[in-house]
């Protein structure tokens, strides 16, 4: 496993982002919909950045069922408060291929989001397959699997403080 993003860059990451996020919202609500369970971390570290009155909503979305191999995309939304009439910001923390976040986009356009704006800790370079951009990305990173800072493998090394970069052989180790 190798160090992809250190604990201090990630916090001047997030840093950066919640300031970008701060100029464009200025002192209006906002809900914050963080997708779970990657999202966990990054959620955490950017609202203790940002000083507007806000709301907090959780979806579950998964499509990496357990492994690094894509299954259908599944999206649970029995943690999401009332979002119309809000503004909404999606909280990720991984833009890969971007049919996560175009699903959970539209999503709250139907359920009459006032806004919709989306930030991600990390975009993976050259893999998208949607026109949907993020509004806000800390880190734009090379196409390898990541772990930890919430993001798991299996479930396991999103308490990693630090983003690490799987190499197959430790995709091996803990047994496919
Ligand atoms: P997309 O729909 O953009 O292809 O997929 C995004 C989701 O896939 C992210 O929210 C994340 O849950 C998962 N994902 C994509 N790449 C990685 C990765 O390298 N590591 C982990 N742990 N999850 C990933
Ligand atoms: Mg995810």
């Amino acid at each position: 496993m190798k160090t992809l993003l250190s604990q201090s860059r990630i916090e001047e990451g997030v840093a950066c982002v919640a300031t970008k996020i701060a100029a464009v919202y200025g002192e209006s609500p906002v809900m914050i919909v963080g997708v779970l369970t990657g999202s966990l971390v990054f959620m955490a570290d950017l609202i203790r950045r940002l000083e507007m009155p806000l709301r907090l909503g959780f979806l579950s979305a998964s499509s990496y069922r357990g492994a690094t191999s894509r299954g259908s995309l599944v999206v649970n939304s029995d943690l999401l408060p009332d979002v119309s009439g809000q503004h909404v910001l999606l909280v990720d923390d991984i833009f890969d291929t971007g049919h996560t976040l175009v699903r959970l986009a539209e999503m709250m356009r139907s359920n009459r989001a006032d806004s919709l704006r989306s930030a991600v800790l990390l975009r993976k370079e050259g893999r998208q397959e949607v026109e949907y951009r993020p509004d806000f990305v800390a880190f734009d990173i090379p196409d390898e699997f990541v772990v930890g800072y919430g993001m798991d493998y299996r479930d396991m090394f999103r308490n990693l403080p630090y983003v690490a970069a799987l190499d197959p052989e430790d995709i091996a180790e803990v047994g496919v």
